[in-house]
């Protein structure tokens, strides 16, 4: 009986899954495997938080393969040599995998088909964790959009024929003689000193959770989202990443449910709603369509015109933007929640990465690379492009002099300083005209509020107007003139 091994990545789900539909249409044997080869991965590796999401995301990937019948075979990479191996093991003629876009996957999964096609096992692979397949939208000219509005209208006018597969109802178990994989734990992918209580009490990784969250949003939130997105002290968001970047549920699932959805009593506002959440799923496309034909981004900005900024070093502000202790409440409170709880709200992402990059004038590479240490949706195209955007340096980046002020920012997006409260308990009893500026409180307001600053909580590390203006001369200076982005390739 034909064997086929289904190699499972950034696509832990059973729904919507082509490479394991296809494997069970073909073959009457099919061996799920999952390869953990993170040197095979650079610079995609993932940090400390996300892999505390994939040991929790590979043991709800087991249960649901055993539930249906089979089992989650687990081994240590390289990846070409671990498959080849395995498809010896159980007599496979064929791996079928859904492919990645990232630069260093692409190339990685290059390597492993070539080296499984030199021991005549044979690969195919299928559509990926994306509504549509990069390379194929391209602009009038013929080349990749750098524009979110134009690519996002271009893609819309394919989506209309996207449909998610059901998850097999029942697999082939794995033959009798097939060697047992590694267990879960040998991985070593959960931290030695527990530090993830944090992520454990706020997520819920696996296919299933990631389904219930997206019913509970689209029942709930959904309707308010336009203006609760904008709110990192309500939860007015989807909170899907971490479940998208691991592939948990589909991209075309969420387009499935958004279409399917009873829109019921408040129908208008639903619609609103469901319109400006499916925007953001296309923010996401166009960051993995952008990393895509620009593989060199991670690394280099998109817009040319900004190869040469002079980015600062500082090591003592930098570790003071990474602990939250900046002494700006808005960027304290959102790197107190990274490091927390692995997760940070959208704008208050868009505020810290305005603060490092224009106030600290540190490089958007530092920025992106904690953010891949800490981030349970750590993602390589979605960070590149938010750090280039707030950089000023990439696709439909924000324009170079405008500069996030942490102190109107927290006024207006978090009106009774509930968020800052959660995160800064040391502030918590200022009254809210202070709290999100302190260093501009009278003395006795500190005092009553058992405020010391530079000893209970820090004195500002940088003045927010002079900082501003040295970022906006570094930036008129860096930037050379001439068409907007010959960009890496
Ligand atoms: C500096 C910076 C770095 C970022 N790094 C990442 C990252 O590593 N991984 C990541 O998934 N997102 C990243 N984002 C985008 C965004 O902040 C998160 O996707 C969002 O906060 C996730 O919360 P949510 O699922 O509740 O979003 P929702 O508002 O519910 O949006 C739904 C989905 O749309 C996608 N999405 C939303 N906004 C964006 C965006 N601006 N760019 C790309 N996709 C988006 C996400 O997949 C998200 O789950 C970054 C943004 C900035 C400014």
């Amino acid at each position: 009986m034909r064997a086929i091994i289904v190699w499972f990545r950034q696509d832990l789900r059973l729904a919507d899954h082509g490479a394991l539909s296809a494997a069970v249409g073909a073959a009457g044997r099919v061996v799920p495997v999952y390869v953990h080869a993170p040197a095979d991965e650079d610079p995609s590796a993932p940090g400390g938080a996300s892999r505390w999401w994939l040991h929790q995301s590979l043991a709800a990937l087991g249960r649901a393969l055993t539930a249906a019948g089979s089992t989650l075979v687990l081994r240590r990479g390289p990846s070409g040599a671990e498959l080849a191996r395995l498809a010896a093991e159980t007599g496979a003629d064929a791996v079928y995998f859904n492919r990645s876009y990232e630069p260093g996957l692409v190339a990685r999964d290059a390597a492993v088909c070539a080296e499984l096609a030199a021991v005549g096992i044979g690969t195919e692979t299928f559509g990926g964790n994306v509504l549509l397949e990069p390379g194929t939208l391209l602009n009038r000219a013929g080349e990749p959009f750098r524009a979110f509005t134009p690519f996002w209208r271009a893609a819309q006018a394919q989506l209309e024929a996207l449909a998610p597969a059901a998850a097999p109802a029942q697999l082939p178990p794995l033959s009798a003689g097939t060697p047992p994989g590694l267990p879960l734990e040998a991985l070593e992918l959960l931290p030695r000193i527990r530090w993830d209580a944090g992520l454990a009490a706020r997520f819920a990784p696996g296919e299933a959770a990631a389904l219930g969250r997206l019913e509970d949003f689209l029942e709930g939130s959904a309707a308010g989202y336009p203006e609760g997105r904008d709110r990192p002290d309500e939860p007015g968001t989807s909170r899907l990443s971490p479940h998208l970047h691991f592939g948990e549920i589909s991209p075309r699932q969420v387009l499935t449910a958004i279409r399917s959805l009873d829109l019921g009593p408040g129908t208008a506002a639903r619609r609103r709603g469901t319109a400006a959440f499916l925007r953001e799923i296309g923010w996401r496309e166009f960051a993995h369509h952008v990393l895509w034909h620009f593989p060199r981004t991670p690394e280099a900005p998109l817009d040319a015109r900004f190869a040469r900024h002079e980015w600062r070093s500082d090591p003592a502000a930098l570790a003071a933007w990474q602990r939250g202790k900046t002494g700006f409440p808005l960027v304290d409170a959102g790197m107190r929640e990274l490091w927390h709880s692995g997760w940070m709200h959208n704008r208050v992402r868009m505020v810290v990465a305005s603060f490092l990059t224009k106030n600290l004038g540190i490089s958007w590479r530092e920025g992106a690379r904690w953010f891949n240490d800490t981030l349970v949706d750590a993602d390589l195209a979605s960070n590149t492009l938010g750090w280039q955007w707030a950089a000023g340096c990439g696709a439909d980046a924000a324009p170079y002099y405008r500069i996030f002020n942490p102190v109107l920012q927290a006024e207006r997006f978090d009106p009774e300083r509930a968020y800052l409260r959660t995160w800064l308990p040391e502030l918590a009893r200022l009254p809210d005209e202070w709290l999100h500026r302190p260093w501009l409180a009278p003395a006795e307001v500190l005092g009553a509020a058992g405020v010391r600053l530079g000893t209970t909580y820090p004195a500002p590390i940088v003045d927010l107007m002079a900082s501003r203006q040295r970022a906006l001369e570094t930036y008129a200076r860096g930037r050379t003139e001439g068409p907007a982005a010959r960009a890496p390739r």
